[in-house]
């Protein structure tokens, strides 16, 4: 019952969305797609703020909007932090001022205690990092800084719902290094669902736990971010970027030759040792162009892992050239990208046993 329900029906004189989508009450589901797919539509129209949208907005047991009951509560009612590509911190507050600032609205409007609001507000202070920050002015913050302090900002409020519009994309590489882990930090602690939109795939990959794929203003997939980023068929991520997500954890370290263990339900991979302890889970992507095949168990190679796994499926891919095999692994599938030929002259086929020859593992949370 805890779970977001947006069915939403808006027409533009040249666009249209229409979405129907039952999501998880918790943790982040991405909005991927292409610029002018409908994302930010969409995220406006669950905070109330598009004209003529129908349909009904539940969030957990709080009815936000029904059109067949006359429900269409005003922005106001709808309790939600908003989180935009630029900050949008007041630049003559201090970042105290900033946080306090939005706390005073929020009681305003949902009735808390007092002792309530400066308990959250703590906690989100503690949640993002952002003590030391505090008697700052914003333009003496760095990018990534301005935009946690945003986050702590919306989250304070003790919103139902959190939305957040491209929030790295103003950001340059380094300053998104930064911040990853404190959005991951986010999403295992809030007990409060995020709708998160993006572009990046690098992004979908490290923090969503669900992943919805808008294309011209309807739902193209949608569902947990392993299964939907390693779809073959109608695929969401193409190119030099396709390839499979897997959650895992480490099982060892090497201290000698610096590299760890990660253990998945299907095998393990070696990878270069990030510092991490054993038992930390983690997320791993395997890239589908770093992955070859062998139908007998290969000896004698530099590559360290090798996956015994099953052929899933072999489809064709962009280039004639090329197709793209699903390897079963376990519970988990692992993508690769082989020529055609390659496919005739080992005679691979649906269900045969291979060995996956991983060339490189990344490390994305
Ligand atoms: P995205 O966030 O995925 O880039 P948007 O939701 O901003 O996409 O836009 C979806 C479509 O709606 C686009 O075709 C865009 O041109 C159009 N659009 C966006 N805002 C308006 C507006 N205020 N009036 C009319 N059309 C708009
Ligand atoms: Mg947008």
């Amino acid at each position: 019952m805890n779970s977001l329900h947006l069915h939403i029906q808006l027409n533009r004189s040249a666009f249209k969305l229409d979405v129907d989508l039952q999501l998880p009450g918790q943790g982040i589901t991405a909005i991927f797609g292409p610029s002018g797919s409908g994302k930010t539509t969409l995220l406006r129209a669950v905070a109330g703020l598009e004209k003529n949208q129908l349909g009904r907005i539940q969030i957990g047991p709080h009815v936000w909007q029904d059109t067949h009951q006359g429900i269409d509560l005003p922005t106001w009612q709808r309790p939600m932090g908003y989180v935009f590509q630029e900050s949008s911190l007041l630049p003559h507050l201090r970042v105290s001022d900033n946080l306090n600032f939005g706390l005073k609205r929020a009681l305003k409007s949902a009735g808390n205690a007092q002792s309530d609001a400066a308990r959250a507000l703590q906690a989100s202070i503690e949640l993002l990092g952002i003590g030391s920050l505090l008697q700052r002015m914003p333009h003496q913050l760095s990018g990534g800084e301005r935009q946690r302090v945003a986050i702590a900002r919306a989250i304070a409020m003790q919103p139902q719902l959190l939305l957040m519009d491209e929030p790295l994309a103003s950001l340059d590489a380094a300053r998104r290094q930064e911040i990853f882990p404190w959005l991951s930090k986010l999403r295992d602690e809030l007990k409060m669902p995020m709708l998160y939109v993006t572009h990046s795939a690098d992004e979908v990959a490290r923090l969503a736990d669900h992943l919805v794929v808008l294309d011209k203003g309807n739902v193209k997939a949608q569902g947990p971010v392993s299964t939907v980023l390693t779809q073959v068929v109608n695929p969401v991520v193409v190119g030099e970027d396709a390839g499979a997500l897997i959650a895992g954890h480490i099982g060892q370290v090497d201290t000698q030759w610096h590299l760890s263990r990660v253990d998945f339900d299907g095998g393990f991979l070696w990878m270069r040792d990030a510092g991490l302890h054993v038992g930390k889970a983690v997320r791993i992507r395997i890239l589908a162009r770093d992955v070859s095949l062998a139908t007998t168990e290969p000896q004698n190679t530099s590559i360290q892992n090798q996956l015994r796994s099953s052929i899933q499926s072999i489809t064709p891919d962009a280039h004639p050239s090329q197709v793209m095999v699903v390897l079963k692994c376990g519970a988990e599938e692992v993508l690769a990208r082989v020529t055609k030929r390659a496919v005739e002259e080992l005679a691979l086929q649906v269900g045969q046993t291979v060995w996956a020859q991983v060339k490189s593992v990344a490390l994305v949370a």
